[in-house]
């Protein structure tokens, strides 16, 4: 075992990453958490969480994300904030550059979490927080009684429709095709809602809306004759499924036709010895914090025993 190498180092610092920071400090394997280009993860951009258990009145994303640092950082994990640039995991120790900084890792446990997708129209970014949003849970309370859209036509699209007609006076849901890919249960519940329209075979291709105000509608293409629609509304909610940030590891790990890092079933164990992946960087199923947190918990304990096993 390399002196220089560090024992365990976590890239990514959502619940999964934290947690798994959590359980290697208190195994004393002075892990380092690397904190990447969104710290704390996607609950940083959350309000309330209502499901993470122990919380009985809920508990803000961001504080529940501060909390976990900090219990990291009671056991004296080291908490960084540097972005990987490259690795190495052709042999142990591997390398992770950070930029020109290279940290040699006994063992590597990735936690980089998946970011939601966006269409890519002009404007998206000065509008994204504006009326525009990837997180229903987030933001939906800010547009009660308005008009709101919903992109997409999968479970998650469903899901966010459903929660926002608890505040919107209508929601419309544009699909770009005739049918929705959400599972049947869900896209029943959808069909049914009084509160929510179908706009079926449509592509939304501008923001309409500029800041301060922010979204005031968006215009829709027909998929079928090309006819654009301007329509008006106060919000548009992109659910258009996630993209997990396993490009630094392409060539390296084994990944799913999506580039979701693939494990050994009951475990966080990738095909490199060593390697082990938790959270939403592997998981496209269940994506939750809590769900997260246990796969967190499974690769520091697989990281520790792998160590124990090549000591
Ligand atoms: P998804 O299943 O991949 O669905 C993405 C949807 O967005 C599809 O309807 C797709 O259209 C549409 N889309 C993708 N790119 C688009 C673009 N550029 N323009 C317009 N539309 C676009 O993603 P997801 O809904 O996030 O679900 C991901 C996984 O999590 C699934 O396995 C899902 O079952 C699961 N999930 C489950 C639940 C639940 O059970 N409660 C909740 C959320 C997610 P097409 O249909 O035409 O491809």
């Amino acid at each position: 075992m390399s002196e220089s190498a560090r024992k365990v180092v976590i890239l990514g610092s959502g619940p999964a990453g934290l947690t798994a920071g959590i359980y290697a400090a208190r195994a004393n394997l002075e892990p380092l958490i690397v904190h990447g280009p969104q710290p704390g993860g996607q609950l940083t951009t959350t309000t309330e969480v209502e499901n993470y258990p122990g919380f009985a009145q809920g508990i803000m994303g961001p504080e529940l994300m501060d909390e976990m640092r900090k219990q990291a950082e009671r056991f004296e994990a080291a908490v960084e904030q540097k972005l990987a640039t490259k690795v190495d995991l052709s042999s142990r120790p591997f390398s992770i550059w950070f930029d020109d900084e290279e940290v040699k890792a006994e063992t590597l446990i990735i936690a980089t979490g998946a970011t939601a997708r966006t269409l890519g129209l002009e404007r998206e970014w000065e509008l994204m927080g504006h009326g525009l949003s990837t997180c229903a849970t987030c933001d939906g309370a800010f547009f009660r009684d308005e008009e709101i859209v919903v992109v997409g036509g999968g479970d998650s699209a469903a899901e966010e429709a459903l929660f926002l007609t608890k505040f919107g006076k209508r929601v419309r849901l544009i699909h770009r095709r005739d049918e929705l890919r959400a599972s049947k249960i869900m896209a029943q519940r959808v069909l049914d809602h009084p509160k929510i329209e179908v706009v079926w075979n449509h592509h939304l291709v501008q923001l309409v809306g500029e800041k301060p105000r922010g979204i005031t509608g968006g215009i829709l293409e027909n998929v079928n004759t090309g006819e654009k629609t301007e329509i008006e509304c106060a919000a548009i909610f992109y659910a258009i499924g996630h993209t997990p940030n396993t490009d630094l590891f392409k060539g390296q790990l084994e990944m799913d036709s999506n580039g979701y890092l693939i494990t050994k079933p009951d475990s966080t164990k990738t095909n490199v010895e060593g390697v082990f992946a938790c959270g939403d960087v592997q998981d496209h199923v269940f994506r939750q914090a809590i769900t997260a947190a246990g796969s967190g918990c499974m690769g520091a304990i697989e990281a520790e025993r792998f160590l124990a096993d090549h000591e």
